[in-house]
């Protein structure tokens, strides 16, 4: 995925109040920020100078322009002199994409020796993005506001992330998720309102029964098979037993037989993401396990045991990744090391985790499973690398959609794990295991996640945002009193607010 194909529309608000002249001058300003930004490496998407506004028709045509572009992913607005508000009415209300509010101003410094009163009326962002800012909040319209000269490092990391997201935003609108064999019997976390999800993120999850994938499976070619087969021996690690001649070669064929037939069952059908369900598995000679691992590195969204949710927020976090050193991957809180000394949670599953967070050359290997009733699945073995890491859970509440992150440190093990045949990440939650698993269990926090050492907290704060969801970070300030009450505001807040 090139990200600079998409675009962002840069939009500069003024009004004819200060004459010919300085509409000029605000319109070069304009196109030297918009193409300075274009110069940042860590700028994703290409920005696009548009006219500056100063009527409420203009606006009105520009939104609605921006609605129908199919490049456009989101608006910067910037008031580099005042523009009544009243003229951004109609647009705003016309619009649809997201939008980033840069409260910056041209110069940085103020020419202490020079400024006089036309400098003042020209450069007054600090007073033109107020009366912007206070339309916003008096229309009760969600964007991201971010502050600092357009040179700032820290503001312009801010608009990096901002476009990432929207990237990602616009990527989940009408992206389909394929859900094999529906929820896992009874779990309750992973099901959820469909019907919501479109309405409210904007992918359609609709369920296939797995003879649709067998189909893709059986007819995967043997030439094709033993080429993939070659990659895996160039990629990985191959423990003597798949290697050529091993006792596990014919169950390593059948996986690459399965990665084979889900990548032409995926790309057939547009997919971006897909569930598996380990207790429909039928036609299936193995879970897959490997092939969901390798799919997934290649960005796909991914969620067991019928987790569309977590399948759609992990193809939205793979888009926001785009390029980024770090991987992402889906995760699954499993057991503790209750150590009073060193809390750790250990995350895996079962097999399918993403290689994009491994450390080094993954293990390849086919051992037993005793769940799922199949034969024994390939998988690659792993460890995550140390560093800093979140991990994102959204959930249905039945009335709303809610996300909880969780900011953790991802540590070394102690110890080697020769026994465990998973790729695996040991990980310091914030603040520590006791407030970060109380406050998780009392959000209602999956025991699904995606888990990122790319992307930080805010990344999927700015999605919330874009989707108008109830945000919960754990960090290293979180109290649990303190938790307790963002809880029950936010079921005021989100009951008033939606209304009916
Ligand atoms: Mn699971």
């Amino acid at each position: 995925m090139d990200l600079k194909n998409l675009e962002v529309w840069f939009v500069t608000g003024s009004q004819h109040l200060y004459g010919e002249e300085a509409l000029l001058e605000v319109e070069k300003d304009a196109k030297e920020v918009a193409a300075s930004l274009n110069d940042v490496p860590e700028i994703p998407v290409t920005v696009v100078h548009k006219p500056v506004m100063t009527s409420s028709d203009s606006i009105r045509r520009l939104m609605a322009e921006a609605n129908a572009h199919e490049s456009c992913i989101g608006l910067i607005l910037w008031m580099h002199t005042f523009s009544p508000a009243r003229m951004w009415i109609a647009g705003l209300n016309l619009l649809n994409k997201p939008y980033v509010h840069f409260h910056t101003q041209y110069h940085r410094d103020i020419p202490w020796g020079e400024i006089d009163m036309d400098y003042m009326n020209l450069h007054q962002s600090a007073h033109g993005d107020r009366e912007f800012g206070f339309i916003n909040t008096r229309m009760r319209k969600n964007r991201k506001v971010i502050v600092g000269h357009w040179r700032d490092p820290e503001a312009l990391q801010e608009l990096a992330i901002w476009m990432r997201v929207a990237a990602a935003w616009n990527d989940s609108q009408g992206a389909r998720i394929a859900r094999f064999g529906d929820n896992m019997r009874d779990v309750a976390v992973t099901e959820g309102n469909k019907v919501s999800a479109q309405m409210v993120l904007g992918y359609e999850v609709n369920a296939y029964s797995l003879g649709h994938l067998i189909e893709h499976v059986d007819a995967a070619e043997e030439q094709q098979i033993n080429a993939l087969l070659e990659e895996y021996e160039a990629s990985y690690r191959l423990t003597d037993r798949v290697r050529e001649g091993g006792a596990k070669r014919q169950a390593l064929r059948e996986s690459a037989r399965i990665e084979l037939g889900l990548r032409s069952f995926l790309k057939e059908g547009g997919f971006k993401g897909f569930t598996t369900n380990f207790e429909d598995l039928v036609g299936l000679k193995q879970l897959p396990g490997l092939a969901v691992q390798r799919v997934m590195k290649d960005g796909y969204g991914f969620g067991a045991e019928g987790d569309w949710k977590t399948a759609a927020l992990l193809r939205a976090m793979k888009v926001m990744n785009t390029g980024l050193s770090g991987g992402t991957s889906f995760m699954e809180d499993y057991v503790y090391h209750l150590d009073p000394a060193g809390s750790r949670i250990l995350g895996a599953h079962m097999l399918e985790v993403c290689e994009s967070i491994a450390a080094e050359k993954p293990v390849l290997d086919v051992q037993a499973l005793d769940i799922g009733g199949k034969e024994n699945p390939a998988r690659l073995i792993f460890t995550a690398p140390a560093g800093a890491a979140i991990c994102a859970s959204l959930i249905d509440l039945g009335n709303r959609f809610r996300m909880v992150v969780s900011e953790v440190e991802v540590v070394d093990p102690p110890q080697d794990l020769p026994k465990l045949p998973v790729a695996r990440v040991l990980w310091d939650p914030k603040p520590n295991l006791k407030v970060a698993a109380e406050s998780w269990i009392l959000a209602g926090g999956a025991h699904h996640s995606v888990f990122s050492q790319a992307l930080t907290a805010r990344y999927v704060e700015d999605y919330c945002e874009m989707a108008g969801i109830e945000y919960l970070l754990i960090d290293e300030n979180t109290e649990v009193r303190k938790f307790k009450a963002e809880l029950r505001l936010g079921e005021i807040y989100y009951h008033l607010a939606r209304g009916l």
